[in-house]
């Protein structure tokens, strides 16, 4: 079964009332089931850490990664605030490390994988995704993924670097198996 992936860095047209993180969780919605294990590669404020936490239920398992400690107390403070914590493993370290912290046997058994690049919102806008350190994430993202496993990659073409990492995404993916 192939893997399944949506690259966005703007909502498609008349699609103007919902957010793009909102529409890569529903992108992701149909991918999860309780007891899944997923990641969360960009934990950031922990949006997505929770929606993909109540996807997963307490049977299951979210590997969150940000390489901030603000990114990191806000997603554990969101989380405990939720009573979703029993199922999360945040890890402060980048994603392009993602296959050392994600035990061998669950390699090729994540059934969904979200990117949602750029700068930490409220937080250091200097501080960004690189595009050496995603692209090398995506590719281990791929050796995560189980067979008809789902990723999502909201990349934003707004800050320094923005553009370019959009762009590298693209050809990456465009260099992609079928
Ligand atoms: N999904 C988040 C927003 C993510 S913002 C939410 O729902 O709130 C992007 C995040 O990526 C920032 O918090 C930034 O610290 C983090 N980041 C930057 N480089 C990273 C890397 N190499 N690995 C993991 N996270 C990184």
């Amino acid at each position: 079964m192939l893997n399944v992936i949506l690259i966005a860095t703007r909502l498609p047209a008349g699609m103007a009332n919902i957010s793009l993180t909102t529409y890569a969780q529903d992108f992701i919605s149909s991918a999860i089931k309780p007891d899944d294990t997923v990641i969360d590669a960009t934990a950031g404020n922990g949006h997505d850490t929770l929606f993909l936490a109540n996807g997963v239920g307490k049977g299951g398992c979210v590997y969150a990664f940000d390489i901030q400690e603000q990114a990191i107390r806000h997603v554990r403070l969101r989380l405990d605030q939720s009573g979703q914590s029993q199922q999360l493993k945040l890890i402060q370290d980048g994603h392009q490390n993602m296959l050392l912290h994600i035990p061998a046997s669950l390699h090729s058994s994540i059934t969904a994988i979200m990117f949602n690049l750029g700068y930490l919102p409220g937080g250091d806008k200097s501080l960004t995704t690189q595009e050496a350190t995603t692209l090398s994430a995506l590719t281990q993202a791929f050796k995560l993924l189980m067979p008809g496993g789902m990723l999502s990659i909201m990349a934003y073409t707004g800050h320094p670097g923005g553009r370019a990492e959009a762009e590298a995404i693209k050809q990456w993916a465009s260099a992609l198996t079928p």
